[in-house]
């Protein structure tokens, strides 16, 4: 293990350094062997060291890396291509990070409000919600306490309850220019949207005329099983952010719009690195393999198995159920034994598991979509001898 102390410390990291990766697996500075469903936050949706990605890597260092965002490259336009003809919108734009994109999606429907509702600005986002960490995206957060934090937030974005239309219709004033939502949430919990509540919200943003926003970075890129989750809802929002899975692991992010939202002229958006080939090549790569035929069905037939596996454990340990759209999923534990039960499966010998506790009573699981039923099997095997041994 290196000296770590050059290091800006944001958070507590175990005393280990993460080498090597495959599929499912990730290996440590000591040899060790993890059972990986974290994935780095929904990030690797096709695991460690997908093949299909490193060559496109390769291939396209070896091309070109930067030719700088003032020109097209082939790969920005074939993945913008692949993104538009899979989904109900008509532009992308393609940033490094999923608060970065959420930040266009915010400047995006602040410009269409200036253009066509006489300035309106205010973006109704819900409790409990996560949008990213830059200081707009905090701002547009549920999370309990980031209100605070580094105060003053950007104002604009009042807070509804996920799932209470009337809790949104009441916020909603001649300021209001959008509703923004993941469907469901993922840091807050893993709580999904209900199809009710998304078909209600289109329905009022058309009848009052505002944008509706879905922020897909963490459910967008299979999954939930399906490409994007807002087709779970068979709705058609306006606005929609991807982020995490569309790189695969690298650093890639999306804005997507439809013809009647899209009205950035020059200077209005940007970034050094949107559009650059080396990661759009990859995102071509990784969203071909999802679209592939069989990939997505793949996706929610595993789905269903976790989601069996995790109900007999809860039943056999008396726990609260689970509940999740396809690859993710959270086990309700009942009680707060959450961090304790992600730092022991970390640390126990000679395999280590990676899970995740987004809140004290909750376990959640986002592994590779192509993580096999033998990987989910020795996952629960594992997660099993955690429960019997955990705090009655
Ligand atoms: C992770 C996440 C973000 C932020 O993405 P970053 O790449 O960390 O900036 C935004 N929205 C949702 C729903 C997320 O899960």
């Amino acid at each position: 293990m290196h000296d770590t102390s050059s290091v800006m410390f944001i958070t507590k990291r175990p005393e280990i350094e993460m080498v090597s990766g495959q599929g499912s697996w990730l290996v440590d500075n000591n040899g060790k062997r993890y059972l990986d469903f974290m994935q780095g936050w929904a990030v690797n949706c096709l695991g460690h060291s997908n093949p299909g990605m490193i060559a496109a890597l390769d291939a396209q260092a070896r091309k070109v890396m930067n030719p700088s965002p003032a020109f097209f490259n082939q790969p920005m336009i074939e993945l913008a291509n692949l993104l538009t003809q899979h989904s109900c919108f008509d532009k992308v734009f393609f940033a490094n990070s999923g608060a970065e994109a959420n930040e266009g999606a915010i400047k995006l429907a602040r410009k269409w409000g200036k253009l066509h509702k006489n300035g309106a600005y205010q973006i109704i986002t819900f409790d409990h919600s996560f949008h990213g960490r830059t200081i707009a995206t905090m701002s547009a957060s549920g999370k309990p306490g980031w209100d605070t934090m580094f105060a003053p937030q950007v104002s604009g974005f009042p807070k509804a309850d996920l799932n209470d239309l009337a809790s949104v219709e009441k916020l909603i004033n001649d300021q209001t220019v959008a509703i923004m939502l993941e469907p469901v949430q993922g840091e807050g919990g893993v709580i999904p949207a209900t199809k009710e509540f998304m078909k209600q919200l289109r329905e009022l943003t058309i009848a009052k005329g505002i944008l509706l926003i879905v922020d897909e970075v963490q459910t967008g890129c299979g999954r939930t099983g399906k490409l994007f989750a807002h087709q779970l809802f068979d709705i058609k929002p306006d606005i929609m952010t991807l982020g995490k899975g569309i790189g695969g692991g690298v650093p890639l992010s999306a804005l997507l719009c439809t013809d009647a939202v899209a009205s950035f002229v020059p200077g209005d958006q940007g970034g050094t690195y949107n559009g650059n080939p080396l990661m759009t090549a990859v995102g071509v790569s990784v969203i071909s393999q999802l679209i592939a035929p069989g990939f997505l069905q793949g996706v929610v037939a595993t789905g269903d198995y976790l989601k069996e596996q995790l109900l007999k454990l809860s039943d056999k340990y008396h726990l609260d159920g689970e509940r999740g759209e396809g690859l993710l999923r959270a086990l309700k534990l009942g009680r707060d034994i959450g961090p304790e039960l992600v730092e022991k499966a970390r640390t126990q010998e000679p395999v280590g598991l990676l899970i995740n506790s987004p809140s004290p009573n909750l376990l959640r699981f986002m592994p590779a979509l192509n993580v096999s039923r033998e990987e989910i099997n020795q996952m629960i095997s594992m997660l099993d001898l955690l429960l019997a041994q955990a705090p009655k």
